[in-house]
């Protein structure tokens, strides 16, 4: 693990849902970065190591941190909620990374939002889809109006991350209207909230209901496409079997 640096997926909570090599790398590592929040989520085992951490929206910091330490011979993992390379600090490693070339990366995959909020919710991703990130913080609105148009236009099940955020309480219900464009009122949708974590919360509705409902930054966001329906409260996707 020497000058080699460990981009870690730890899944969307709990420490069971971590995969064993993820865990495994953690175990080694002598210096892991990332929020202290994680912390806080795993397990016992965890709490003896060495934690670094930035504030929120210093990601480019957060990883130059990685390599500092690396280069001072310390084992490193980088740790990110769910899988690193869904939405997280995966390619801006390889990106700063270009400026340590003696520094190796290796990505130790964990569960995304989408994969274990469907598994709550039933089985809504069970045929194509697609995942589009509500925050225009590094994307301009328009691309993503773009983006949630196309996805209703070619009948994806969409799978909505950051639907919200303190600054951004009405991105769902905009993403909605946007929807509604191409997609039935009482298209099948769901969502999930602190996924893993204490409080678990998940509700099925319709895509008109959807957009008057109001979610958190830890919410993950499921629209059907037209052969997805509630099954006694659960939001699933037909992949098309006769039965
Ligand atoms: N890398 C992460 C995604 C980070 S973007 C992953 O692969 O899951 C942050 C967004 O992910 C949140 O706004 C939310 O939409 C979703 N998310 C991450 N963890 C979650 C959890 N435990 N419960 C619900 N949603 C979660």
């Amino acid at each position: 693990m020497r000058n080699k640096i460990y981009i870690v997926g730890i899944g969307p909570g709990r420490e069971e849902m971590m995969t064993a090599e993820a865990l495994h790398v953690l175990e080694q590592a002598e210096v892991i970065v990332g929020y202290t929040f994680y912390l806080k989520l795993l397990g016992e085992r965890f709490q003896g190591k060495e934690w670094l951490s930035t504030p929120m929206r210093q990601e480019a910091e957060r990883c130059r941190l990685c390599f500092a330490e690396a280069q001072k011979g310390k084992k490193v993992a980088l740790v990110c909620s769910g899988d690193a390379g869904i939405y997280g600090l995966a390619s801006l490693m390889y990106e700063i990374g270009k400026a340590y070339p003696e520094t190796k990366l290796a990505v130790i995959a964990g569960v995304t939002a989408a994969s274990s909020g469907a598994a709550v919710l039933g089985a809504p991703l069970n045929h194509d889809f697609c995942t589009v990130s509500l925050s225009d913080l590094l994307t301009p609105w328009d691309r993503i109006e773009k983006r949630l148009q196309a996805a209703a236009e070619a009948d994806f099940v969409i799978v909505l991350y950051n639907p919200s955020s303190r600054k951004r309480n009405d991105y769902l219900l905009r993403a909605c209207d946007i929807l509604l464009r191409s997609i039935e009122q009482e298209r099948a949708c769901g969502y999930v909230e602190n996924i893993g974590r204490e409080g678990t919360r998940a509700e099925t509705c319709t895509l008109l209901e959807l957009r008057d409902r109001t979610v958190n930054m830890f919410t993950t966001v499921f629209i059907g496409n037209s052969g997805s329906e509630i099954v006694n409260g659960r939001l699933i996707t037909r992949r098309g079997y006769h039965i």
